[in-house]
C-alpha cells in the first residue's frame, strides 16, 4: 500500500457481504478474514479506520409496508465477530451518512476502528450519487478500495468517493492489489502455453470472455452446457442438451475467428447425458455430436476428460472460468472434478493457475482443491469483466 496513513483516517470500501443464517450469525466469514491484512496493516500503521460495505439488497426486498428491512440488513450482525478478529475497539454508526456518522468518525482514535451501516440503505449508493459520495469522503483522509468484487459498479462508495480524494491519498488495499496483478499477469505476460478452460451455462455470457482469450490463448477448452450450442454450430445433434439457438452463429463465428488466430479451441468428443435435468437421471455416455433425443448433456465425458487433462498438464499457464458440467449434481460433477485436479496437478508442476468467475470457485472449494492452484479469484462478476478487458470504474477511480 502506498499512501501513509500514520495519524491519519481511512475510508475503506470493504465487501462484507457475508452470509448469515436465520439468527443472524455469519455462516461464511471468508470475505471478512479476506479483508483484515488491509485493516491490520492501516491500524499497525498508526491510522484509524472507517469500514463501509453494503450487505444484500435491502432496497429490493423491502418489509410489507415498504420501509426498509433494518434489523434483517443492519451491519450491526458483523461487530462482535470483527472485535474478535481485529481485537481493538470497533464502534459502529448506526448510519453511513448523518450525524452519528460524522460524530464516531471525528471521535475516532488511532488503532481504532468503526464500522459504518449499510451503505445501500440509500438508493444514493447505487445511483453513484455525487452529494452522498461527497459525505462518505468527508469522514476521512484517506480512501482505500479493497472490494474487487464490486469494482464493476460505479457506485457511490466503490467508484464515486474516489474522485474526493487525489492521488496521494486513495489507493488499493491487498485484496485487490492481489486480484488486479494476478489478472494482468495471465492476460499481459503469460507464460506458454496458455489454456482457457471456459464451462458454465450459456455462450451468451461468456462469449466476449472467449474472444478476449482468443489475443493471447494457445488452447481453448470449452465445457458446460456452452458445448452444446457449438455441437450444433459443427452440425451436430444434440439431443434436448440446454442450448441458445440464437448463438449458433456467434460460435460460428468464433472457431473461424480461432482457426484464423492460430488457437486451438478443444470441444468435449463425448458426454455423460441424463435421460433428465435431475439427480437421479438415468446416465449414458454418447459423443457429444450424436446425442440421442431424450437425453441431454450434463458433463464431458471420459474421453473429453482425457484429452483435456492432458492439454492442462502440458500448459504453463491456465484460466478457469465455469464448471465442465451440472457439479452440483454429483453423477454429473466427474468432469469438473477431474479438470480441478489436472489443474492442481500441473500447478504443482510449476504452472501458474488463476480460477475465477463464481460457480468454478464453487467448484474447486467443493473438491478442496483452493490451495492447490495458484489464485482463486473472488471477483466473480468483477473478474469476468476485467478478463473481457473492460476498464472496472472502481480501479478506474483510484488511478485516475
Ligand atoms: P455459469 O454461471 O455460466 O458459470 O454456469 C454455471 C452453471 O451451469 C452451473 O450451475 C451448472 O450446473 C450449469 N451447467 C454446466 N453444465 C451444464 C449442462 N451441460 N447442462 C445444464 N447446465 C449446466
Amino acid at each position: 500500500m502506498k499512501i501513509n496513513v500514520k495519524g491519519k483516517k481511512a475510508l475503506i470500501r470493504v465487501d462484507f457481504n457475508v452470509p448469515l443464517d436465520k439468527q443472524y450469525n455469519i455462516t461464511d466469514d471468508t470475505r471478512i478474514r479476506e479483508a483484515l491484512p488491509t485493516i491490520q496493516h492501516i491500524l499497525q500503521a498508526g491510522g484509524a479506520v472507517i469500514l463501509m460495505s453494503h450487505l444484500g439488497r435491502p432496497l429490493e426486498k423491502r418489509n410489507a409496508d415498504g420501509t426498509i428491512n433494518r434489523e434483517k440488513f443492519t451491519l450491526q450482525h458483523l461487530v462482535k465477530h470483527l472485535r474478535k478478529k481485529l481485537k481493538t475497539k470497533v464502534h459502529f454508526a448506526d448510519d453511513c451518512v448523518g450525524k452519528s456518522a460524522v460524530k464516531k468518525a471525528a471521535a475516532l482514535k488511532a488503532g481504532e476502528v468503526l464500522l459504518l451501516e449499510n451503505t445501500r440503505f440509500y438508493e444514493e449508493e447505487e445511483k453513484g450519487d455525487a452529494e452522498f459520495a461527497k459525505k462518505l469522503a468527508a469522514l476521512a483522509d484517506v480512501y482505500v478500495n479493497d472490494a474487487f468484487g464490486t469494482a464493476h459498479r460505479a457506485h457511490a462508495s466503490t467508484t464515486i468517493v474516489a474522485h474526493y480524494f487525489d492521488k496521494n491519498h486513495k489507493c488499493f488495499g491487498f485484496l485487490m492489489e492481489r486480484e488486479i496483478e494476478n489478472a494482468n499477469r495471465v492476460m499481459r505476460n503469460p507464460e506458454h502455453p496458455v489454456t482457457c478452460v471456459v464451462g458454465g451455462a450459456k455462450v451468451s455470457d461468456k462469449i466476449v470472455l472467449l474472444e478476449r482469450f482468443l489475443d493471447f490463448a494457445n488452447n481453448i477448452i470449452v465445457g458446460g452446457a456452452m458445448a452444446y450450442t457449438f455441437m450444433l454450430a459443427k452440425k451436430g445433434a444434440v439431443g434436448n442438451s440446454l442450448i441458445e439457438p440464437d448463438r449458433v452463429k456467434a460460435a460460428k463465428e468464433f472457431l473461424k475467428k480461432a482457426k484464423a488466430a492460430g488457437v486451438k479451441v478443444l470441444l468435449p468428443k463425448d458426454s455423460v447425458c441424463g435421460d433428465k435435468f435431475a439427480a437421479d437421471a438415468a446416465v449414458q455416455v454418447h459423443p457429444s455430436h450424436q446425442i440421442p433425443d431424450g437425453w441431454m448433456g450434463l458433463d464431458i465425458g471420459p474421453s473429453a476428460v482425457k484429452t483435456y487433462a492432458r492439454t492442462i498438464r502440458q500448459s504453463k499457464t491456465i484460466i478457469w472460468n465455469g464448471p465442465m458440467g451440472v457439479f452440483e449434481m454429483p453423477a454429473f460433477a466427474e468432469g469438473t472434478k477431474a479438470i480441478a485436479k489436472a489443474v492442481a496437478r500441473a500447478t504443482k508442476n510449476g504452472a501458474f493457475s488463476m480460477v475465477g468467475g463464481g460457480d468454478s470457485v464453487a467448484a474447486v472449494n467443493q473438491m478442496k482443491l483452493a490451495k492447490k492452484v495458484s489464485f482463486v479469484s473472488t471477483g466473480g462478476g468483477a473478474m469476468l469483466e476485467y478478463l473481457e478487458g473492460k476498464e472496472l470504474p472502481g480501479i478506474k477511480a483510484i488511478n485516475a
